[in-house]
């Protein structure tokens, strides 16, 4: 692994993990916001796959998804939001793929499972002896204890949890609901790669390590989580199948342009048909996770955020 920052605060060790985003799990750290952390986290298998013989079917999926945490931030209390800025992430050195019997876009057209152990080196996917290309290192698992019930690691939801959102890479800040005390944030499912859809339900599978820095915006949340980007943000939504996800999606991007910025219904609803893109996070039906759709909306002068 590469040599810790300086500027880390505190380092999260891989061993740190949980399976469920949950109320009652109780925190491995606590921390002022401010802080800036590094996550080491696991690879989706928790290191079940070691060769191309290691096959999804033999995978015990309770240990699916490991998410570094969770980590209470102080002064979290709900209805705030949780500011996660993403700074650095960086891929281990292995990374793998896989189909399984069942799951994806194209499981009815494969003979069985597969999996595909692919090389990480000098920022390149080495996919195989024809095919290499630049990593894209991103976060499928980020997110807060939810509202209610725990929900596993293996599925997303209103609090975050495995958005695959191939936009949560370094220099993205995510805004997630705070809906506990503390927050309870956790962090896993590295992709040195993954493209919109994860279609056959893997992208490159990764242990590494993420550093990412805390803050609060008090008394202001959306219902999913709201990411930021450079010039433009991206509002949430997730559903059995992409259609309804990207309803949700839309809702939620026009509740904030209504809610922060006063634009009428109507006029959100034709400003994100003009101008926002909507689009797929996951969606590797037949599945039993959800999908998870997104809405991306550039920042106008008038508005400039998803938050005032
Ligand atoms: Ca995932
Ligand atoms: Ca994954």
């Amino acid at each position: 692994m590469a040599q810790i920052s300086a500027e880390v605060d505190y380092v999260v060790p891989r061993s740190d993990v949980t399976y469920t985003f949950d109320s009652g799990t109780p925190p491995v750290l606590e921390i002022e916001p401010g802080a800036i952390v590094l996550f080491e986290t696991q690879d989706c298998f928790g290191g079940q796959i070691e060769t191309e013989a290691d096959l999804g079917t033999a995978i015990d999926m309770a240990y699916a998804n490991p998410a570094t945490g969770p980590v209470a931030i102080r002064g979290a209390e709900p209805g705030d939001s949780l500011i996660a800025e993403i700074l650095e992430i960086r891929p281990g050195s292995r990374g793998f793929t896989t189909v399984f019997p069942g799951i994806g876009q194209l499981a009815s057209d494969c003979a069985g499972p597969v999996t595909k152990v692919i090389p990480i080196e000098h920022g390149m996917v080495h996919f195989s002896d024809r095919v290499r290309f630049p990593v894209r290192p991103m976060m499928g698992v980020l997110g807060v204890a939810p509202d209610a019930e725990p929900v596993a690691t293996l599925h997303p939801g209103q609090h975050g949890g495995n958005l695959d959102e191939r936009f949560h890479r370094a220099g993205t800040t995510i805004y997630f609901p705070v809906r506990h005390a503390g927050a309870l944030f956790a962090a896993g499912d590295m992709h040195a790669s993954m493209g919109d859809g994860e279609i056959c339900g893997t992208g490159v599978e990764v242990a590494g390590e993420v550093i990412i820095r805390f803050d609060l915006l008090k008394n202001k949340m959306a219902g999913f989580p709201v990411s930021e980007m450079r010039e433009s943000w991206i509002a949430h939504g997730v559903a059995g199948q992409y259609a309804g996800a990207l309803r949700v999606a839309c809702h939620e991007a026009a509740a904030l342009l209504t809610r922060e910025w006063n634009l009428s219904m109507e006029e959100a609803f034709m400003l994100l048909s003009v101008r926002g893109d909507a689009g797929v996070c996951q969606s590797c039906q037949p599945c039993a996770v959800a999908s998870t759709a997104r809405m991306v909306v550039p920042k106008f002068t008038a508005i400039p955020g998803p938050f005032a």
